[in-house]
């Protein structure tokens, strides 16, 4: 059966002219789901019935299955979604504020979602737990636009989902074919109609893929991880960066300023002893000082079986003063959702070993 997150207008407009349906048809089957949040056809009640069996018949807006869902006490929420073939990916729900009604500001409290784009991770980060086991495969354009469908499942009548970040498990830009509908969909005022100002990709800095963004998309965010300051050091932390120069990733970062104007982000995962000292601080400076740009610092989130921790506050504290000195604006990223192993790649990781613990194949999980 087919699965309409894939290509909905392609595969909906010929059908329905096919069945002497109008136009507008496609438009309601799109208000169903990005607005009206149907679980299925069978809801879609402004449709005649007979046309919603055969809908139901043919397509399929689901090609998940909901392994896991945890919920922390802040608010977040994370699903485990196992796909057609057993692989599995995991996407998250972050609120900024709880209350669903208007913060004394005015604004209802951001409702981010988080992405993934990729089974595993071929980047091979040494520090992250989505790339311990290589690259799966890519995901579909469907399976990307059905994690959003899914969580925005999950809020509440008075929630709206109001920003995107890609960057779950997977290198997005590795994967720019399935990933550019999906953010379509993401954006289109009859899609989820996020504007694409509040929707962020990072990348580990792939150059040639930064260039398509800039020459055909240059519309979202870009965020780029570079977790270290000079290249001996980023080619031990992240492998892509053997064969790829910090300054190569910088002239594509620039490019894509100048041609989109958004404010670039610098990730840096903050590890102790590693990438954390004064000196590396004041590195990052001289690399950045010049440029429009938000460092956003991220203390490292404990990955089990890996040796790497987080730096103790006063180490932060230092690390973020060097940077703010020289006037490079900065952003420590909360931790949100820990207790349900919210950062990349965790909960997966943990529900695989629960998995070999019981006697299972990671990859071919039982569904029962
Ligand atoms: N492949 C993309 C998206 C990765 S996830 C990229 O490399 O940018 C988004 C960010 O989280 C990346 O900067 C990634 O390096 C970082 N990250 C991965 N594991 C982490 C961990 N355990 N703690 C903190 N940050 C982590």
């Amino acid at each position: 059966m087919a699965h309409l997150l894939d290509a909905i207008d392609s595969l909906l407009a010929p059908w329905f002219q096919a069945r002497g349906q109008g136009a507008y048809r496609l438009g309601q089957v799109r208000n169903w789901l990005f607005e009206r949040r149907a679980a299925g056809f069978e809801a879609m009640t402004n449709l005649p019935r007979g046309l919603r069996c055969e809908l139901a018949r043919d397509f399929t807006p689901w090609s998940t299955e909901i392994a896991r869902h945890a919920q922390a006490a802040d608010g977040t929420e994370k699903l485990l979604l196992t796909m057609r073939d057993g692989g599995q990916v995991e996407c998250v729900l972050l609120r900024e504020d709880r209350s669903p009604r208007l913060s004394p500001a005015g604004r209802v409290g951001r409702r981010t979602i988080c992405l993934s784009t990729q089974v595993g991770c071929g980047m091979g980060c040494v520090f992250c737990a989505s790339g311990l086991d290589g690259l799966q495969r890519n995901l579909a354009t469907g399976e990307i636009v059905e994690q959003m469908l899914r969580l925005q499942r999950l809020l509440g009548p008075d929630e709206r989902l109001s920003h995107i970040v890609v960057m779950g498990m997977g290198e997005p830009l590795a994967n720019l074919d399935a990933l550019l509908p999906a953010l379509a969909e993401a954006s289109r005022e009859d899609g989820l109609g996020i504007s694409a100002r509040r929707i962020t990709v990072s990348t580990v800095g792939l150059p040639k893929a930064m260039r398509r963004l800039s020459e055909t998309t240059p519309r979202y965010r870009l965020a780029v991880s570079l977790h270290a300051p000079n290249d001996e050091l980023r080619r031990r932390i992240v492998p892509v960066s053997g064969t790829i120069s910090l300054a190569e990733v910088l002239v594509e970062a620039d490019h894509y300023f100048d041609v989109s104007g958004r404010r670039l982000t610098f990730e840096y995962v903050l590890l102790a002893g590693v990438n954390d000292s004064r000196q590396h601080a004041e590195q990052l400076a001289d690399l950045l000082a010049s440029r429009t740009a938000l460092v956003n610092v991220i203390p490292y989130n404990p990955v089990a079986g890996l040796p790497y921790q987080t730096p103790g506050l006063a180490a932060q504290r230092t690390f973020r003063q060097t940077l703010e000195a020289r006037g490079v604006a900065v952003k420590f990223r909360h931790r949100k959702g820990e207790a349900i192993d919210a950062a990349c790649g965790q909960l997966c990781r943990r529900a695989q070993e629960e998995m070999r613990t019981q006697g299972r194949s990671p990859s071919r999980p039982n569904l029962g």
